[in-house]
């Protein structure tokens, strides 16, 4: 992948084994021919691989004995960019070592420079316009390179050989202040400066990153955090704070081996870590989501602070700002200055939230330093787009085999990010040269998605099922091809029974599913009233299982009207549901009886529960009729007891998420014996509760079952447009063998 040092490393390994020849990018990876005494080629070989740089992956090589052509020295051929350009794209990433002492080195020619990189570190996908990846192709094109940029540019031995983005203080991009009326204010050092100025008071700055601006002030400041939520009108939803190093958040946070690799990472994703820094950094959970400065500018704003909240700039559900004219608009009501530059963002991109367990990494969002690396899904179809869900929205491009699954675009009900959604489709179809042949989307009538692909015009169109597609997801991602039981446990998914699907069995290939069982279906009062608020599921079961419970007093008229409407019939359609079953258990345990971001109900849940708590309820499975229905009627029964008994909620809770493992668990093992299958996959957004995730792999495990989930993307509805394409894939290659 270019991007990444690899021509340049390949090229000092050659000179220090003595052989002559030349390195070059090509449409299928890099070309090196080399030629010598047999030992030194063969030393060449043996050490290519630990010498290749870090952000390199070697995939695969393939050696040819050629007759020699008499080279006398090594070199570095300009790129081939005839063809597959595709292998070039590479993701942004976080300063490196070597750029960082540079900066802090007053004698260097960069010394406090914001836009310091080289051919291992800075931006990549997010000032890219086109392909091949070369500076004419990235909004570096605006900047002309002084005399000494230059000279280490086009130098093969120096460590910016290449470096697209290279810039220094004398030709590349400036930093600048825009003051509360948008007017331009100090500049350079001075604007920087000022920043510090501002968010020492209290006050709030945005600043222009890679993929677009945060909202930056002083984590450590109580009323300065208040403010910022206050501003923001986000009251509940956690928010990101960036840390000066490591070793800073180590003083305030418990951090894991694993959880500091991935934070020191070229991706420098968000990353979840146990424990709290405040009510007003994470108000609902034990958890914090903490990272580290990934671009000069970062390590240069935090000196003088311990943690700064980042949080992203935008206004609730829209696309982050883009320019300065976007942010400017947040000037005022939000921001008390903006910290911008002038080199343009080219595509919109969050920062990546993952959560680590045990090594691994689950996704929460796949956004900047992940993007647009490819999901090897081992398919070899035409070019296939997938314009996934409609929440945590994403789209797929897939082409030989390879997924390019989208940055996180966002919600699409709001007007601008569909709007997004569509430019940003055009112009990935644009950077990587394909024209699909096949679209495919969800089954929602309604999604703004499933109305893009009809309108798009591709020649053949593929209806997904929404569980179908989070199943697939992640055969896709572990190159499974048999029949498996695919459990999804989801908040909202269309079922084409015209119910709403979301506590699902399937028997499940890549082309096709049966429904086998599925949570015993409630019905959803009000529908999507009831997402919003919770308290009406809980009453839902109520009714339905006839609890000696009801939602407190300050709900009462309101209550009353929706029980009138739960036991008149019509307005309540069916729902299966695992997440509206947890929205259900968390307002009866009184945590929640409006949600204010997606999932809240559930979220509170897990980080009340007593996470020692080995007890459970009881669950039924009633196997009366396919398909199945797992019944957790009697857990509420024995639940709304507890409630009425002023039971700890920290157990009710516990022993909640345990009879959900617990009649998962049971409900697979029946089906598999049934159906003779040995792997289990399991996705859908309730598996980001950790609880349930481990308690599940464990008890399958131990069974004996294969157990696999998503971990290229995540197990929410951003995961769901690599499952589709892999579904119309699928569906296409059984086509073609008919
Ligand atoms: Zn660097
Ligand atoms: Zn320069
Ligand atoms: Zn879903």
């Amino acid at each position: 992948m270019q991007g990444v040092g690899f021509r340049p490393a390949v090229y000092r390994h050659a000179l220090a084994c003595g052989v002559a020849g030349f390195v070059r990018n090509d449409p299928r990876g890099v070309t090196v021919d080399v030629e010598g005494e047999e030992s030194a080629v063969a030393a060449f070989f043996a050490d290519l691989a630990a010498n290749a740089p870090g952000r390199s992956e070697i995939v695969r090589v393939t050696r040819r004995r050629l007759p020699p052509k008499g080279y006398r020295c090594f070199t570095v051929d300009a790129s081939d960019t005839r063809g597959d350009v595709r292998v070039h794209l590479p993701p942004d990433l976080a300063v490196c070592e070597a750029c960082l002492r540079e900066m802090r080195d007053p004698a260097d020619r960069r010394y406090r420079y914001p836009f310091i990189n080289c051919v291992d570190c800075g931006p990549r996908f997010t000032i890219v316009t086109a392909l091949p990846y070369d500076r004419a192709n990235t909004s570096m094109n605006g900047f002309t390179m002084c005399d000494e940029c230059a000279a280490e540019y086009h130098d093969p031995s120096d460590r910016r050989f290449h470096a697209q983005p290279i810039a220094c203080p004398v030709c590349g991009p400036r930093l600048k202040l825009l003051d509360p009326s948008g007017l331009q204010g100090p500049t350079d050092d001075a604007a920087l400066a000022r920043a510090w100025e501002i968010i020492g008071e209290g006050g709030i700055v945005a600043v222009k990153g890679l993929g677009g601006f945060h909202l930056a002030c002083d984590a450590l400041d109580e009323r300065a955090v208040a403010r910022l939520r206050e501003r923001k009108t986000r009251p509940d939803q956690a928010v990101a704070v960036m840390f000066r190093d490591l070793r800073e958040l180590q003083t305030r946070l418990p951090v894991s081996q694993t959880e500091a690799v991935e934070l020191l990472s070229g991706a420098a994703p968000i990353v979840v870590v146990d424990g709290n820094l405040g009510e007003g950094i994470s108000p609902d959970t034990g958890t914090t989501g903490v990272f580290l400065p990934y671009t000069p500018l970062h390590h240069l704003l935090l000196e003088p602070f311990s943690a700064l909240v980042m949080t992203s700039a935008n206004r609730r559900d829209e696309p982050l700002a883009l320019d300065d004219a976007e942010v400017s608009a947040l000037l005022g009501p939000v921001a008390d200055a903006v910290l911008t530059h002038d080199r343009p963002i080219v595509r919109r991109c969050d920062d990546p939230v993952v959560r680590m367990a045990g090594s691994r990494r689950r996704f929460l969002r796949r956004a900047r330093g992940f993007v647009p690396e490819p999901v090897r899904i081992g398919a070899g179809s035409p070019v296939v787009l997938a314009v996934g869900a409609e929440l945590k929205s994403t789209f797929c491009l897939v082409s030989h085999g390879e997924a390019y699954v989208s940055q996180h675009i966002g919600e699409l009900r709001d007007h601008k990010t569909y709007v997004h959604f569509g430019e940003e489709i055009t112009r990935w179809k644009e950077t990587l040269g394909l024209e699909p042949l096949a679209v495919a989307h969800d089954l929602h009538p309604a999604y703004l998605s499933t109305r893009y692909a009809h309108e798009c015009g591709a020649p053949e169109i593929f209806g997904v099922q929404h569980h179908h597609a989070h199943v697939a997801s992640v055969m896709a991602e572990c190159g499974l091809v048999g029949l498996v039981l695919g459990v999804a446990l989801d908040g909202t998914g269309y079922g084409p029974d015209g119910t709403i699907w979301g506590g699902e069995f399937l028997l499940a290939d890549r082309r096709d599913y049966r429904r086998v069982a599925r949570f015993k279906p409630y019905p959803l009062p009000g529908g999507d009233a009831a997402v919003v608020e919770p308290w009406r599921m809980a009453l839902s079961i109520a009714v339905e299982e006839d609890l000696p419970w009801r939602p407190d007093r300050r709900e009462a008229s309101r209550s009353s009207a929706v029980e009138r409407l739960l036991r008149s019939g019509p307005g309540c359609p069916l729902t299966s549901s695992a997440g509206r079953l947890f929205d259900g258990a968390a307002a009866m345990l009184g945590l929640c009886d409006r949600a204010g971001y997606e999932a809240q109900a559930a979220i509170r849940l897990e980080a009340v529960a007593d996470p020692s708590e080995r007890g459970g309820y009881p669950h039924a499975l009633d196997r009366g009729k396919t398909p199945w229905a797992l019944d957790f009627g009697p857990a509420f029964q024995d639940m709304a007891e507890a409630v009425v008994c002023g039971a700890a909620v920290a157990q009710t809770a516990g022993r909640f998420q345990n009879t959900v493992v617990a009649g998962v668990a049971e409900t697979c093992l029946t089906l598999c014996d049934e159906y003779g299958i040995g792997d289990v996959v399991l996705s859908g957004g309730v598996f980001q509760n950790r609880t349930v995730l481990e308690g599940l792999d464990r008890a399958l495990h131990d069974a004996g079952l294969a157990v696999h989930s998503n971990a290229a993307v995540p197990a929410n509805d951003g995961g769901v447009s690599l499952g589709q394409a892999a579904v119309a894939c699928s569906r296409m290659e059984a086509a073609a063998c008919v």
